[in-house]
């Protein structure tokens, strides 16, 4: 039996993270940098997405690159950076996990991330599913709706119900963007689905210019949140610069945002 499926547990998931509360009603923002480059660059970030209103500090520490020459996080050190941000300003963390074997390192991290090359990683998922922390599962470019909430299962089916879903863009012959985001994913995922259902502009568009309207269509949607990568000087980001906006541009996306949901929802 489907547990992510709605006619099997009608009621909205809700997904409890220190105060925060991921699903229903709730519109939640999680931002911060593609990866965690140094203590400097984490902290300021989460010390002013907190300041405009994010509830979720995201940072990278393994990073799984196209390119193995790319820069690939500073993966032990990188999670101990987003510890100490998380310390100071008291915002829950989410990182990637790419590996069963980096599971310890995880053991003060919020919400586990597995990443579009990892959703049908089978045996990563039945680990997480294993245990009892909430897990934000991406869709996989390549992949349908269905494989994904299939995803889902591996997860829930170890018995861990705390799973959030990602859409954060597609694979599509269109190459203007990164990937092509799948808005319609998110009606459709709310009507299959009561688990709770974020979106990710940033990785769909691949560029800082699209996050706000994307953003906001998300929103108008019915997302329960969005996933934004933020960098303090983003020309500089060690990885994916041309996606990355300011924490201001956030601010006013985190604005109007909260506008769209209160006139639609
Ligand atoms: C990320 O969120 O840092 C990331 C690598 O995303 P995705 O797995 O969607 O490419
Ligand atoms: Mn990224």
């Amino acid at each position: 039996m489907e547990k992510s499926y709605r006619k099997n547990h009608l009621p909205d998931t809700i997904i409890k993270v220190g105060d925060v509360s991921i699903g229903g009603d709730n519109l939640i923002f999680i931002a911060g940098p593609c990866s965690v480059e140094n203590e400097e660059q984490i902290l300021e970030v989460a010390i002013k997405i907190k300041e405009y209103g994010a509830h979720i500090l995201r940072g990278g520490a393994f990073k799984p690159r196209t390119s193995p020459y790319d820069f690939q996080g500073h993966g032990a050190n990188g999670v101990k950076l987003l510890e100490l941000a998380k310390k100071e300003t008291n915002l829950p963390i989410i990182s990637e996990i790419t590996a069963i074997k980096h599971l310890d390192l995880f053991e003060n991290v919020d919400i586990l991330q597995i990443g579009a090359r990892n959703m049908q990683n089978f045996e990563l998922l039945k680990e997480v599913g294993s245990l009892n922390k909430p897990v934000l599962l991406k869709r996989g470019f390549s992949n349908t709706l269905k494989e994904f909430l299939l995803s889902a299962e591996y997860i829930l089916s170890q018995g861990n119900d705390n799973v959030i879903l990602c859409e954060r863009g597609i694979r599509t012959f269109e190459d203007w963007t990164r990937n092509t985001m799948d808005i319609s994913a998110i009606p459709i995922l709310k009507e299959l689905s009561h688990l709770p259902i974020i979106a990710d502009p940033s990785h769909a568009t691949g560029k800082g210019k699209l996050v706000k309207p994307m953003s906001l269509a998300s929103v108008a949607a019915g997302c329960h949140g969005l996933m934004i990568e933020v960098h303090n000087n983003p020309k500089e980001a060690l990885s994916d610069k041309d996606q990355a906006i300011t924490p201001n541009e956030l601010k006013s996306i985190i604005k109007k945002s909260k506008k769209i949901k209160k006139i639609l929802y």
